[in-house]
């Protein structure tokens, strides 16, 4: 007879202790167990030989639903991890890391053994910048690696930390030629990768070059659609050491692997790797605990980093390395911003594209090249902005901007919850027309055929690409010059190689500049210049033209500046002013419910638990969720500014959500959105 401990996908943080007369039962399996009337299937994470110390009868459990286990003590440990940090049930922590991994099948599936994989070598002969990071992270890693490829954390216990590197260049600086390099090194050493991405759909490129180089039986491509039999395929594979490389979005961080070496995180600035929902991990902190405890190393890889991670790079947290200029030494395009405001005062009859924008596309279409229009539309709530002066309209208890809610036609502060009618005048200018929201890319494509009904337009955005492969379609036809324009939201901003585009404008690039995200600048910078890297690969220098009604704000001049120190340093500058991370980490807290009194005395009580039990946190709010009434539920929030170590804290919210059982409680650590 033996003894296990369960975890149970509910929403409850203790354990449970079963009997089971199998004495094959192993850690990391899971069983099906009774549970009050019912059953339920659960998660063997530890086995005893004796009964533990407890007064009461044990249960016998009904199964084992598989064995050997599906959770390696590696994965069982970083479940113990996230359901710390992020404050969530453990039990419902291992029911999010399978089931993005795997539903297993009741018989295992036949497969064939495939043949060894080529690792060939590339013929380029590295530049500077590229031969001293591959030199770097060779070293960083195999200093501060395990090198045993152990499943139990070496990196933790004994307080070293894994290898962490980070390649910042433009795109075209030659980075993924970089940590291919390093790939080959670690797969010669019989190790494993995992190449993590915002989006698969998008990733076909990065695809195909893994498999030219490494062969295409050594590359996994994973994502949650793909069929299960596959699934099981990978990880069979992946487990037993066959396969050497796994590219996939945020689940792929779950996958076991048998001898991991590095993961590499691609784009790390994408939202996307964060989960909107509970449990709303991030894949980039779960990556790096993953790589503190196996001593696998992480290197992350983007033209435009986030601000925190470039701070902790300058902290020396990450190996930090540059790449300065495109690997064909092309120079980086010609950026140049378009006043709105005068636009609109100088012209009759101005429309959504500015004059000096029609003046580019016309003279880009004539000399045969491509241009790419961007529409900044990434979920913001609208602001009230005056068409005179582009300032935001701000409440002045809070400081904060605005929401403008279209339906009832009028303002409304998210913080405080007071209302106001738009003001016929402005307050700043007394200019009497406002901006709520910038053009959809429909109305853009409807103007653009207007004036060049011969062109051929192809436009991407959530209504073009909910087919299957559409998005890998439009980019590959665009690619191959059957358009002449693309005109697309923010997947346009995500690394595909175009050599042919002259120009590309942006028609609303402040759009949520004044939203009420402590990030926005940041979001918008960041997005601004990825669009940038869009144009200018191929033998002319590109150009962009940036429609904005805030040509002096900062995230807007200093894109014209070739260096982003300039921005992340005075980015820095006003997130230490006010208290906002890289300085102090953030957690946001939702009660949400049917009952608007209930919820309103619901986020009170735990205002009060944690202002009673806590003062090094900030507690802000509270107030309504942007979108207050969702599918029927009131939600309110409160945003806490924390210290950096917020393990105290974190005890406080378990308590608090133990306390208050019937209330309906969501905990946000690190949120990427404001609530
Ligand atoms: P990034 O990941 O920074 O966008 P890549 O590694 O994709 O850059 O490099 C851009 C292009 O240049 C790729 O087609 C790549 O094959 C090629 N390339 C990379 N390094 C070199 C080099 N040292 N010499 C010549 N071509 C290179
Ligand atoms: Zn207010």
């Amino acid at each position: 007879m033996k003894y296990i401990s369960v975890f149970l996908p509910i929403p409850v943080y203790n354990d449970f202790y079963y009997s089971c007369e199998d004495d094959s039962i192993k850690q990391g399996c899971r069983v099906k167990v009774p549970f009050g009337k019912t059953s339920r299937t659960g998660f063997a994470v530890k086995v005893f030989d004796k009964k533990p110390a407890t007064k009461y009868e044990l249960k016998k459990i009904k199964s084992i639903i598989d064995n050997p286990p599906v959770l390696t003590p590696e994965l069982l440990r970083l479940s113990k991890e996230i359901s710390r940090y992020y404050v969530v049930p453990r039990g419902m922590a291992l029911a999010a890391m399978l089931s993005a991994s795997l539903t297993p099948l009741k018989r295992k599936p036949k497969f064939e053994i495939l043949p060894a994989d080529t690792n060939i070598k590339s013929q380029y002969k590295l530049n500077q910048d590229q031969s001293a990071a591959v030199d770097a992270i060779k070293k960083e890693i195999s200093l501060k690696g395990s090198g045993k490829g152990s499943g139990k954390g070496s990196g933790n216990g004994s307080g070293k930390k894994s290898a962490r590197c980070l390649l910042h260049g433009v795109t075209y600086s030659g980075k993924t030629e970089v940590y291919m390099r390093v790939m080959s090194e670690l797969i010669d050493d019989g190790k494993q990768v995992l190449v993590l991405v915002p989006e698969i759909a998008i990733t076909a490129q990065l695809v195909d070059r893994l498999k030219e180089r490494f062969g295409k039986t050594a590359v996994g491509v994973w994502h949650s659609k793909i069929a299960r039999g596959k699934k099981m395929k990978y990880m069979e594979f992946l487990s037993k050491g066959k396969m050497d490389i796994l590219i996939g979005p945020r689940s792929a961080v779950f996958v076991p692997f048998k001898k991991l070496g590095a993961i590499i995180i691609e784009e790390e600035q994408d939202p996307l790797y964060k989960q909107d929902n509970a449990p709303s991990y991030d894949a980039r902190w779960v990556a790096e605990k993953r790589c503190e405890i196996t001593g696998a190393g992480l290197i992350l890889s983007s033209a435009t980093p986030r601000l925190e991670t470039i701070y902790r790079a300058k902290r020396g947290d990450f190996k930090y390395m540059p790449l300065s200029q495109r690997v064909d030494k092309s120079k980086s395009p010609k950026i140049e911003l378009v006043d709105m405001k005068r636009e609109h005062s100088e012209r009759e009859k101005s429309g959504i594209l500015s004059r000096r924008i029609i003046e580019k596309l016309e003279n880009n279409l004539t000399s045969n090249r491509q241009v790419i229009l961007f529409i900044n539309r990434r979920g913001y709530t609208s602001s009230v902005i005056c068409s005179d002066c582009g300032k935001a309209l701000k409440c002045g208890k809070c400081n904060m901007p605005y929401a403008y809610h279209a339906g009832k036609a009028q303002m409304e502060c998210h913080w405080c919850g007071r209302k106001r009618p738009v003001p016929l005048k402005c307050p700043y200018c007394s200019g009497e027309t406002y901006n709520f929201r910038g053009s959809g890319t429909q109305k853009v494509e409807e103007v653009l055929y207007k004036f060049y009904p011969e062109a051929k337009i192809a436009r991407m955005d959530l209504d073009t690409i909910s087919k299957k492969g559409s998005v890998e379609k439009i980019f590959n036809d665009f690619k191959n010059g059957k358009y002449d324009i693309l005109i697309g939201t923010s997947l346009l901003t995500k690394g595909w190689d175009f050599s042919n585009v002259g120009l590309v404008g942006v028609i609303n690039s402040d759009l949520g500049l004044m939203s009420p995200d402590f990030r926005a600048a940041e979001k918008i910078y960041l997005t601004l210049m990825q669009v940038t890297g869009r144009t200018g690969r191929g033998k002319y220098r590109g150009e962009v033209v940036v429609q904005t009604y805030n040509p002096n704000h900062y995230a807007l001049k200093m894109m014209l500046s070739d260096n982003p120190n300039i921005f992340y340093n005075k980015e820095l500058n006003v997130r230490k002013t006010a208290g906002f991370p890289p300085f102090r980490d953030i957690i946001g807290i939702t009660v949400s419910g049917k009952n608007q009194s209930k919820v309103s005395s619901g986020i009170d009580l735990c205002k009060k638990y944690i202002l009673k039990r806590d003062n090094n946190t900030d507690v802000l709010g509270p107030a309504k969720a942007a979108i207050y009434k969702l599918r029927g539920n009131y939600r309110k929030c409160l945003l806490l500014k924390v210290g950096k170590d917020n393990t105290g804290i974190k005890k406080i919210l378990k308590g608090m959500i133990l306390k208050y059982k019937t209330i309906n409680i969501n905990i946000d650590v690190d949120p990427q959105t404001m609530p």
